[in-house]
């Protein structure tokens, strides 16, 4: 029996399957998700239905009125679809549970949750991907403000990692953009459509903003334009955005999977062979994912293959890495801060896997990365 789903954000390794795998056969469970991270499957859930929907399934629908007819209105998934916001507790049993869902950071919608087991006296935060430090498009997570908590279930992807990632010299990605767009050439930025598109998306509005007479004209393509709209209503920095649909001279497109029948390949084949443009590789590197688009390699070869076709590589490449997940000292702050008694690290390599353990009190227990053990409270 399963009370309910609590859903932390919108990225697919955390709500993907939702729909077919859990929710279609077994349509009365209530899911629990942030406003924010609903609106933001509505838009992306065509991907999950189409990769698990079979012919079968789809009858003579297609996918996208599925997605209208699940996801929508009164559709099966709406009806069971509990949102809410931030700070604001969710009653699931009163007087014995009570649940708190609080800003994770890392993406718009993003969510750790609070479980405070009433009888047992006991707390337990589940982070889900979560940055303690404020991103451009989303403020940190704000369950590090916690007094204390008994448990605590964290995300550890960068304790798998040789090495901590962190931001890029912004300075010198906003001179690159601006020298490029100055001698009249483009700028493309393939990235994930989900949180580094955003950050991207703010990253460049700030450069226009400050650089006002650069003439720098964004476009953002795809999916990540999509979701980039849903999230401007939930981010300050996405607020004001000064967007071009003609004479685009930044684009951020989605990244997808760089594959070349897609609106990124066509971006990237045209500013490959131009010496006045730039191609920003490493905002569609994902930490999670470090193998991801080895379809698409670029490295100082003078010509590379694409899609079937030889490219000379005239424009410049520069790699800028947009980091979204918690980073060593963020996991040690929270360890250090919240003291828990337990650790259960998920979202990270198995125990004896890590490179990086981070510092505890010796009385603390850890665990390393096994899904689905049930986790005690005692
Ligand atoms: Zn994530
Ligand atoms: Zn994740």
């Amino acid at each position: 029996m399963i009370d309910g789903i609590f859903i932390t954000h919108a990225h697919a390794d955390h709500i993907n399957g939702l729909l077919s795998k859990i929710i279609l056969p077994e349509l009365s469970i209530p899911m629990y998700m942030s406003s924010a991270t609903y609106e933001i499957f509505q838009i992306t859930a065509f991907d999950d239905l189409a990769k698990h929907m079979s012919k079968d399934q789809l009858g003579t629908f297609s996918i996208s009125e599925w997605k209208n007819f699940i996801l929508r209105g009164e559709g099966p998934f709406a009806r069971n679809i509990n949102t809410f916001e931030h700070g604001s507790p969710i009653e699931l049993s009163p007087g014995e549970l009570s649940i708190t869902p609080c800003r994770a950071g890392h993406i718009v919608g993003a969510t750790g949750y609070v479980f405070e087991f009433i009888d047992l006296q006991k707390t337990l935060l589940y982070t889900g991907d979560f940055t303690l430090r404020s991103l451009k498009s989303v403020k940190g997570a704000t369950f590090a403000d916690l007094s204390s908590v008994d448990v605590l279930v964290c995300e550890g992807t960068n304790l798998s990692k040789l090495n901590n990632r962190r931001m890029d010299s912004f300075k010198t990605f906003a001179d690159k953009i601006v020298n490029t767009v100055a001698q009249g050439g483009t700028v493309v930025i393939p990235a994930f459509s989900i949180g580094k598109a955003q950050e991207a998306v703010a990253l460049v509005s700030e450069i226009q903003a400050s650089y006002m007479d650069s003439n720098i004209k964004l476009k953002v393509a795809g999916l990540a334009g999509q979701v980039t709209k849903v999230c401007a209503r939930y981010s300050n920095a996405l607020l004001n955005l000064n967007l071009s649909e003609v004479g685009a001279n930044v684009i951020i497109s989605s990244a997808g999977t760089m594959k070349d029948d897609t609106t990124i390949a066509r971006f990237v084949k045209q500013v490959l062979p131009d010496h006045k443009s730039l191609l920003v590789k490493g905002s569609f590197f994902d930490e999670e994912y470090s193998g991801w688009a080895s379809n698409f390699q670029l490295n100082r070869a003078k010509r590379i293959r694409y899609g079937g076709e030889d490219f000379e590589v005239n424009c410049e490449i520069y790699e800028f890495k947009i980091p979204l997940h918690a980073e060593l000292y963020e996991i040690e702050s929270l360890v250090t801060s919240l003291k828990p008694k337990t650790v259960h690290f998920v979202h990270t390599v198995g125990q004896g896997h890590h490179n990086v353990t981070p510092k505890f009190d010796e009385d603390q227990e850890m665990h390393w990365g096994k899904n689905f053990q049930p986790i005690e409270l005692t």
